[in-house]
């Protein structure tokens, strides 16, 4: 299966359980380009027998006896077959093309929607920080693969009626219809040829307009900081420059398109005097030795009318549609990777589930690296981990301390098995938790992040995220553990309020305390919390650190803390450096140790900010000096 290609893949697992659409909307399309043919042979027929009676009335495939003899009786069979056959065309067409199409978005919706699920299926390792390639692999490249089923159904019009039009050539008149073979091949060939040049210059519009819109959106997403530093005209000065190199760009790929538009129309006059100089000969010299058939002017007409359908099909088979179906499976080299995924992900929950009664943690000699490229730009070998061990008894308040990088984070998202250890293991209710699923870890495991995501919508919808068949009453009960209550009942329009785009609307703390309250909302049995460094005033890490006592009295709670305050309560604490844990106790053990924590205890409750000033003068005098 690995071995097939990407659009193998992709019409296999998609479009193989609708292969009766696809091929009855293609038999539909080619029906209709057979009725299409039909009216210019009726016409170039009528020409010869009942306008020139040069010739006997007869239809190639149509049995003589069927034709009538008389006059009267044959100008309404022509009338009559130029009727079905328009009538013919448009049903089919009309048909087939809504058969394909429906079948085709179908086909896209299943691709689309089965790429999200396994998108979010993914390891979060896999999500790199702003997942732009990610949502363009979703947005973009989903989409593009249109153009690949585009191109397949253009390739069977255009196909179609470049072969119809053959087909009916050779029947009528098969020594016109060789030489008239040639036409095609001189307009694939020039069409290719232009396509080469312009392909390059088409690239090169589109890099720019990819630089132009990143000048723009840098600009307009950082106005904050070109006004605070006046730079204005230097920025409208860029955005000119790079729209100046994309004005140039589109100007050079303009005038060779308008020469290939001129080349191509040119073509196609000569191929239409071409037609007719050989035609013409022909009726008025007879046709070359090498030829047996006689030329009829009506026949000549048929031929002219056809002589279109040669040549604009070959045109945009040698362009447009190559192109269509190149484009498409670029893309889809870049969604088949993705969608491949699944199988793999699927497996991984293929695990028993963890049952969590009491919520008891243990951490056994864990290490962890993410590895090259971390991030980690100090170059050093240590490990973001290292042989970390502890144990949080069942509804134990752990707090986790240390500088920043320490690795704190990192140590409760491997709980959560956002990453996986390299070495050691993690239980919980003594089962280690890489042996059951990560659903139920995270069903029993809550987990409120540095900056939690609230999605637009109201308050409630937000903090019922996770259950959100739960009632008011749930909600409420959960956000008044939460210590948001208070502020939500204040808002205009309480639980109904609209949080706005990403909670753009409430403050770091109150976002912290909804996420706490989404958190609680299923009654975790371990709650983990991470922190975070920046809005957090002191009146809302008050709150914070009453909150966190009130929901550690019955669950197991870690805690991440950058202010030692925060923890202060916790039945244990742990301090990690430079990922390893130097030191642990309650805070009074810790404090009576006399280590870093009872040295960043001193910085924090200010009992050093004199010596720390003094210091820093001296430095600063140092450095002047
Ligand atoms: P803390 O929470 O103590 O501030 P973290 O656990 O966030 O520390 O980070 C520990 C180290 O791991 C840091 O050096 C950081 O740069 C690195 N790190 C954190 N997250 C990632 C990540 N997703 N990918 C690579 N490196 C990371």
């Amino acid at each position: 299966m690995s071995t097939t290609t990407p659009v193998r893949y992709l019409l296999h697992r998609f479009a193989r359980r609708r292969s009766r659409q696809f091929v009855g909307g293609t038999v539909l399309v080619l029906l209709a380009l057979a009725f299409q043919r039909v009216p210019a042979l009726v016409i170039g027929v009528a020409l010869d027998s009942l306008l020139l009676e040069s010739q006997a009335f007869t239809l190639p495939l149509v049995p003589d006896a069927w034709i009538p003899t008389d006059t009267a009786g044959q100008a309404t069979l022509v009338v009559a077959s130029l009727v079905v056959a328009v009538g013919g065309e448009s049903l089919c067409r009309w048909y087939g093309v809504l058969v394909y199409e429906r079948a085709n978005l179908e086909t896209l919706h299943d691709i689309r929607t089965a790429a999200f699920e396994t998108a979010t299926a993914l390891p979060l390792s896999a999500h790199r920080a702003e997942d732009r390639d990610l949502l363009s692999v979703l947005n973009d490249d989903v989409d593009n693969l249109e153009d690949l089923f585009d191109g397949g159904r253009a390739a069977v019009q255009y196909g179609g009626e470049l072969v119809t039009a053959f087909a009916f050539m050779l029947l009528l008149n098969w020594n016109l219809a060789v030489v008239m073979a040639l036409l095609p091949i001189v307009v694939a060939i020039t069409a290719r040829y232009y396509a080469g040049l312009l392909e390059p210059r088409y690239d090169a519009v589109r890099a720019n307009v990819g630089r132009l819109n990143a000048r723009l959106r840098d600009a307009i997403e950082g106005i904050r900081t070109v006004k605070s530093l006046v730079r204005e005209g230097r920025e409208a000065e860029r955005v000119g420059h790079a729209s100046g190199e994309y004005k140039a760009a589109a100007w050079s790929a303009l005038k060779l398109r308008a020469i290939y538009n001129r080349v191509s129309w040119l073509l196609a006059v000569a191929g239409v005097w071409f037609l007719f100089g050989v035609g013409s000969y022909w009726i008025l010299t007879g046709t070359p030795a090498v030829f047996t058939q006689s030329l009829t002017a009506g026949t000549l007409l048929t031929f002219i009318m056809y002589t279109f359908s040669l040549m604009d099909p070959t045109r945009k088979l040698a362009v447009e549609v190559l192109d269509k179906i190149e484009s498409g499976q670029a893309s889809s080299r870049r969604v088949v990777p993705l969608l491949r995924h699944d199988a793999a992900a699927a497996r991984k929950d293929d695990v028993p589930p963890l049952s969590v009664t009491d919520g008891g943690v243990e951490y056994d000699a864990v290490s962890f690296d993410y590895g090259e490229g971390d991030g980690n730009e100090d170059g050093d070998d240590e490990s973001t981990l290292t042989d970390v061990s502890l144990t949080a008894a069942p509804g134990d308040f752990v707090g986790i301390v240390g500088h920043s990088g320490a690795g704190k984070s990192t140590l409760v998202k491997l709980l959560l098995r956002f990453q996986e250890p390299d070495a050691g293991e993690i239980r919980v209710d003594g089962q280690p938790v890489a042996d059951h699923s990560v659903r139920s870890l995270r069903q029993h495991v809550g987990y409120v992040g540095q900056d939690p995501f609230l999605f637009p919508g109201t308050v409630h919808e937000n903090v019922a995220y996770a259950r959100p068949d739960a009632t008011r009453d749930d909600v409420v009960d959960a956000a008044k553990r939460a210590s948001a209550h208070e502020f939500v009942a204040e808002l205009p329009e309480g639980y109904d309020t609209e949080v706005g785009e990403r909670g753009t609307t409430l403050s770091g703390g109150q976002r912290q305390r909804l996420a706490i309250a989404r958190a609680l909302l299923s009654d975790p049995e371990v709650l983990v919390f991470d922190e975070a460094t920046s809005h957090v005033d002191t009146e809302t890490e008050a709150e914070i650190q009453r909150t966190l006592r009130t929901v550690a009295a019955d669950r197991t709670v870690f805690a991440v803390a950058h202010r030692l305050s925060t923890v202060r309560q916790a039945d244990r604490i742990v301090v990690l450096d430079d990922g390893r844990v130097t030191e642990r106790g309650t805070h009074a053990e810790l404090v009576e140790q006399d280590g870093r924590y009872a040295g960043l205890w001193a910085v924090q409750t200010g009992a050093v900010a004199a010596a720390v000033e003094t210091s820093t003068d001296a430095a600063e005098t140092e450095v002047r000096g």
